[in-house]
């Protein structure tokens, strides 16, 4: 089946008894037990509302099996202390997602569970790293904020030939567009409070891999919990059956937006994986398909006050955190997700006072052209741009 197919049909539960097409909502947490056990209970992760949105998402993820959490968090954790122990050395890309850096730091270290953040994207980095203890790694793509790329490929040859379990957190990808697993990955991991749930009103995590690491990673599970229940796993069922016209959508609008962007002269510069000059573009070529993701980001060629006057300026764009949903937002990353990491290191990592990161939603494109193009074009021109 083709992935709209199966956003739509994997996993689908039948119920005999009314004929509705759609999977009841079971919202019992007791059942009935008998001698062969498998009593369904919510935090073994195996009630209906569960299982059926689990095995949606591994079908989109062509993995062999799925985990679904309370958040992106709980489920990045949990398949981390899946395969980790005391002792184990992990090695991580350091523009990760932010709350899983810092959930490293301050967890594994308790555990005595080793780790090191590598600088650059590639294989050659990550060797550099390794030490006799190294047992896993951990890679995002495109990364936030800037959009850059780590080619998926050479890193899961890497993590074979050096025998070591390769995580991917494939949250900007989408299983629509990417899917590392068919590229080498061992764990798929996802905030499914972005893309998945697609409407900024849902909390959720998904793992998928391996029947193998799922046992261990669903042992962990269940004793730490991170479950999420019925309601909202009908809800995010409910999502994924939009998923594959929604990120489509949102995707050709980025791609559009940011061509129109990159014309103004008030722009500096432009990060999207789907524009040809964009540093990584032939990796994205290479490893997404049918769509670049709906992420982008931007530079404004302004000062202080321009930067205030442009985004006060934006009447569709909301101003908002979080990514994903069918609504465009835009953020700061100065001012929220690299919030707390130091100007100087903030501008050796490239993220800078006058970048906008923008989540594009499913409206019309010439809308949100015009919006962006309004409130951009407010701000001056600078004289240097004007006399090139
Ligand atoms: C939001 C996010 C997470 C964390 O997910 P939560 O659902 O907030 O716990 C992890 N990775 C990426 C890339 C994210 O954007």
């Amino acid at each position: 089946m083709k992935k709209s197919t199966q956003c739509v049909h994997s996993g689908a539960y039948f119920d005999e008894k009314s004929g509705g097409v759609n999977t009841p909502i079971f919202t019992s947490t007791a059942y009935n037990y008998s001698e062969e056990g498998g009593i369904p209970y919510p935090r073994y992760f195996n009630t209906i509302n569960q299982e059926v949105v689990a095995q949606k998402i591994a079908a989109l993820e062509r993995g062999e099996a799925a985990l679904i959490f309370s958040s992106g968090m709980a489920a990045t954790m949990t398949a981390l202390l899946g395969v980790l122990q005391a002792g184990d050395h992990l090695i991580l890309q350091n523009d990760i997602y932010g709350g899983t850096h810092y959930a490293v730091r301050e967890q594994l270290s308790k555990l005595g569970i080793e780790f090191t953040f590598v600088e650059g994207r590639k294989a050659e980095d990550f060797k550099k790293a390794i030490k006799p203890n190294s047992k896993a790694i951990f890679i995002e793509t495109p990364s936030n904020p800037l959009l850059l790329l780590v080619d998926i490929a050479e890193m899961a040859n890497f993590a074979k030939e050096n025998n070591l379990i390769s995580f991917i957190d494939n949250t900007f990808g989408t299983p629509i567009f990417q899917n590392p697993i068919q590229l080498g990955i061992d764990v798929v991991i996802h905030s499914g409070t972005k893309y998945l749930g697609g409407h900024s009103d849902l909390s959720c995590g998904a793992v998928v891999t391996s029947q193998v690491l799922i046992e261990k990673i669903h042992h962990v599970a269940f004793n730490f919990g991170g479950n999420l229940d019925s309601m909202a796993c009908s809800l995010l069922e409910r999502s994924i059956k939009t998923l594959a016209i929604r990120v489509k959508t949102q995707a050709q609008n980025a791609q559009k937006i940011a061509e129109a962007l990159q014309k103004l002269p008030q722009v500096k510069n432009v990060f999207y994986p789907g524009l040809p000059n964009h540093p990584d573009h032939e990796i994205a070529k290479k490893q997404m398909k049918g769509g670049f993701g709906a992420m982008l980001s931007f530079e404004l060629d302004t000062d202080k006050e321009g930067r205030a006057k442009f985004v006060r300026h934006l009447e569709l764009v909301c101003k908002a955190v979080s990514l994903g949903g069918v609504e465009s937002t835009l953020t700061e990353p100065v001012l929220t997700s690299h919030s707390k990491v130091d100007a100087k290191m903030r501008e050796k990592m490239g993220i800078l006072d006058n970048l906008y990161r923008l989540s594009v939603g499913i409206e019309d494109a010439e809308d949100l052209i015009e919006d962006l193009t309004n409130a951009i074009q407010t701000l001056e021109v600078s004289k240097l741009v004007e006399s090139n």
